[in-house]
């Protein structure tokens, strides 16, 4: 598992690997665009040269680029679905450049309308937007499940990826606080493979390709997104070690988007304590299967 956490790309990409670095990421997260502004952006080509030096040089093996909040492809809107789709292209038109793991979308919200025509329409403009771009691939977030946010089940998920036209860049990006927040228990390692086999059964096999490691500041099925650094939420210390030991998700890019002690995000201690979690995990599960 490539641990990290979501930086800041301010100064352009080779920073934002600078920034990870200087955390001991092994993955990293950015926002290609400011999360506050319609204003996508186009790397000039020495931004992506000096990031693939950085890259060369540094551990940061896997780089996710995150779409901002503002996207809603289920939009009914025609202005906002335009505005959408065209920052949605420029998100994996950059992924292209920077040779991103993917580009992690929340698919949008059906606000108060009905579910299912609001994932055909987020289909649609996901359909699009990956006409529109080369290899990058997309990754669907599982979302915590407040007002109309599609994706806060498994169903909805496997129901967006076949309106997206089931591509095989498409995948699916979990949230641990999500799946808290939207009714899954995952804090123990039987709990979680119950959980994954269900996601497996609905999206299919190796669907799932990057993760977010988030504690949750609100309850099981609270339907609130609210993060919290890990182990200090209700998903707590152990339950975090599960996810981060959890056998499929061996390999994959998992980055933190915690807020951090001083708001800053993760800190190079939260790093290292989320790989020392992993390592916690791991010598459980194999305690486990010994004594089993
Ligand atoms: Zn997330
Ligand atoms: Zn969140």
């Amino acid at each position: 598992m490539l641990i990290g956490a979501h930086v800041s790309p301010a100064g352009g990409p080779a920073k934002a690997i600078e920034r990870g670095r200087e955390r001991g990421c092994r993955a990293i997260q950015i926002f290609n665009q400011s999360p506050r502004q319609w204003k996508p952006t186009v790397y000039a080509d020495e931004q992506v040269a000096a990031y693939h030096e950085a890259r060369r040089g540094s551990r940061v093996d896997a780089l996710l680029i995150h779409a901002v909040y503002l996207l809603n492809a289920a939009t009914t809107d025609k202005d906002m679905r335009d505005k959408t789709r065209t920052s949605l292209i420029a998100s994996l038109q950059a992924g292209d450049a920077l040779g991103a793991h993917a580009v992690v979308l929340h698919a949008g919200s059906a606000k108060t309308g009905a579910v299912k025509p609001a994932i055909k329409r987020a289909g649609k403009v996901i359909r699009e937007a990956l006409s529109e771009s080369e290899n990058c691939p997309l990754h669907l977030e599982n979302t915590a499940g407040t007002g109309g946010t599609l994706g806060r089940s498994f169903e909805e998920l496997a129901g967006l990826l076949d309106a997206s036209g089931d591509d095989p860049r498409l995948g699916v990006c979990l949230d641990s606080c999500h799946m808290l927040a939207s009714g899954f228990e995952i804090r123990t390692a039987e709990a979680l493979t119950a959980v994954l086999d269900d996601c497996e059964a609905a999206v299919g096999k190796n669907r799932v390709g990057s993760l977010h490691l988030n504690d949750s500041q609100t309850p099981l099925g609270s339907n609130r997104d609210r993060h919290a650094d890990p182990g200090e939420g209700e998903i707590g210390a152990d339950g975090c070690a599960v996810f981060l030991s959890e056998p499929r998700f061996d390999g994959l890019p998992c980055v933190m988007e915690t807020p951090g002690p001083d708001k800053h995000g993760p800190t190079p201690e939260q790093v290292q304590f989320a790989k020392d979690l992993r390592r916690r995990g791991l010598a459980k599960r194999r305690r486990a299967a010994r004594a089993a």
